[in-house]
């Protein structure tokens, strides 16, 4: 599998963020084993949101779903091109998840109907938060609106998000096109974009062929990888931060305490004594 990435390619006044987020998508699918449907919605929301980092050439971003639905929640963090996501909730089922069905259901069903998007932009460690009301609960017209409300730039997404029909765990595509109108463009550069779309099915053509099919110029190409950047120091340090009863009652229930990263897993062991 190769290794995930975005390329910034220009086209006249359209900026395009085309990615192929495969590798990251199988690797945090496989840390979280969530059901089919659940898992659906977390690769969508890798390739969808996991390249937005990149519109902001700034390191850290983070992009928060809350919602009505079984999910409950959708968290993504980017820094330094390192990806972590998950759910609130990764055990819903649905009757298509036995017959490799899986594929087809409708994010919504998972992720709900009612809730918010929100998107924190990280500059010297102090975030700008901005938040809009979900569109559509799939994802991609959730980010479609919040980039044309919030950052006031008309932008088009499309993404295409497989699963293994036997092995729901394994991703066998996970890409995404982000196209954003540069500040001098014209009525040309929307036609072009929309026929684009109109002309192309993005589901039938891999990357490459879709890339030579833009014939514009590449700024950029960036690696991205599924990387947590917690560290046993920022765990143990989470426990400092329990009010002082909480604390109490942790230690004299538990001479071990042990705590888990809900991103990656990992977990950290300290006894008592080790303590302070
Ligand atoms: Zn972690």
């Amino acid at each position: 599998m190769i290794k995930s990435y975005t390329k910034i390619i220009v086209k006249n006044n359209v900026r395009i963020y085309i990615s192929d987020y495969q590798k990251v998508a199988q690797e945090i699918l496989t840390i979280h084993k969530y059901t089919p449907l659940a898992s659906l919605i977390l690769a969508n929301g890798i390739a969808t949101f996991g390249p937005v980092g990149f519109l902001y050439d700034i390191k850290k971003v983070s992009f928060l779903m809350k919602t009505n639905g079984a999910i409950k929640t959708f968290l993504l963090e980017f820094q330094n091109n390192n990806i972590r996501a998950l759910l609130g909730d990764g055990s819903v089922i649905t009757e298509y998840d036995e017959n490799g069905m899986f594929n087809d259901i409708p994010l919504i069903l998972g992720i709900g109907d009612e809730g918010l998007l929100r998107v924190s932009r990280f500059v010297e460690s102090f975030p700008y938060t901005s938040e809009v009301p979900i569109a559509n609960g799939d994802m991609i017209t959730d980010l479609v609106y919040y980039l044309n409300k919030s950052d006031q730039v008309f932008s088009a997404v499309i993404n295409d998000i497989q699963l293994n029909k036997k092995n729901h765990l394994k991703v066998d595509k996970a890409k995404s096109i982000i196209f954003q109108l540069m500040p001098n463009h014209n009525e040309a550069d929307i036609l072009w974009i929309e026929k684009l779309i109109e002309n192309n099915d993005f589901k039938n053509l891999d990357l490459i062929e879709y890339i030579n099919l833009i014939d514009g110029e590449e700024l950029k190409h960036q690696e991205v990888i599924s990387k947590c950047n917690c560290t046993s120091k920022k765990m143990l340090d989470a426990i400092k931060l329990l009010s002082p009863k909480e604390h109490n009652n942790l230690f004299l229930k538990n001479e071990n305490i042990e705590i888990k990263c809900d991103f990656c897993k990992k977990t950290v062991s300290m006894n008592i004594k080790d303590y302070n």
